[in-house]
């Protein structure tokens, strides 16, 4: 693909961003997390040169490699993975701008020992399995508004900005579209969140128009995977 069949797929992908966005209103900004996780620096510089700035990584080693490899861009990485507690302190060393996957308040708790000895803050989206599914990680949704809270009280070095979810994995849209609902709510319910993160490259859409504010796209931006 060059650079400009790829602009235009990219161009696809946006336009049906903005219809579901302004499905919700048209003060409703959604922004787009770009997950590099399947290709490499170059194809993460080709999207950067078309105006993307926001890129994804759900592994420690590879967020690191990929962020030196770029370092001369003003690249903005968030890490989206399940975080191990041995790898707390490499995480921590690249400076993420967002931890989407906070999944526990013992994590939590781990995070803030080491970010207090290195007196350092870190943005963060606390982690909801709003589908139920034993592969995923999460705190329940019954549990969420308590731990959130927990979380808020017990651990002043992580600043939480809101919500993340991966969808229910089922080709059920109604199915989908719960989980979704699920996690909406509870973002709704929670004191200074902005950040509702839920949508990949599959139900995108749905996720907007159950009123996600950041949307996670991997496959759908990096055609070269299709
Ligand atoms: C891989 C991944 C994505 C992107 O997946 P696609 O379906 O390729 O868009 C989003 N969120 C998380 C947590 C991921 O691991």
């Amino acid at each position: 693909m060059d650079t400009l069949e790829y602009k235009r797929h990219i161009d696809t992908v946006i336009e049906k961003i903005e219809k579901a966005r302004l499905h919700v209103s048209g003060h409703h900004i959604v922004k787009i997390v770009a997950v590099s996780k399947y290709v490499d620096a170059e194809a993460v510089r080709a999207l950067y040169a078309i105006g993307q700035r926001a890129f994804g990584e759900n592994r420690v080693q590879d967020l690191r490699d990929k962020s030196a490899a770029l370092s001369e861009l003003p690249l903005e990485w968030h890490f989206i993975g399940s975080l191990q507690k041995n790898k707390i302190n490499n995480l921590l060393e690249l400076d993420p701008f967002l931890m989407h996957s906070l999944d526990s308040l013992d994590l939590a708790q781990a995070l803030e020992e080491r970010l207090e000895r290195q007196e350092r803050s870190l943005d963060a989206l606390m982690q909801i399995n709003s589908a139920y599914e034993e592969s995923k990680s999460g705190v329940l949704p019954e549990a969420a508004l308590e731990t959130y809270a927990q979380i808020t009280q017990l651990c002043p070095r992580i600043r939480l900005k809101g919500v993340m979810s991966i969808g229910a994995h089922v080709n059920d849209e109604p199915t989908i579209r719960k989980s979704f609902e699920t996690t909406h709510r509870i973002f709704e319910k929670l004191p200074n969140a902005t950040v509702c993160s839920m949508g990949m490259s599959g139900d995108f859409e749905l996720a907007i128009r159950c009123g996600a504010t950041m949307v996670r796209l991997g496959s759908v931006l990096f055609p070269e995977r299709l």
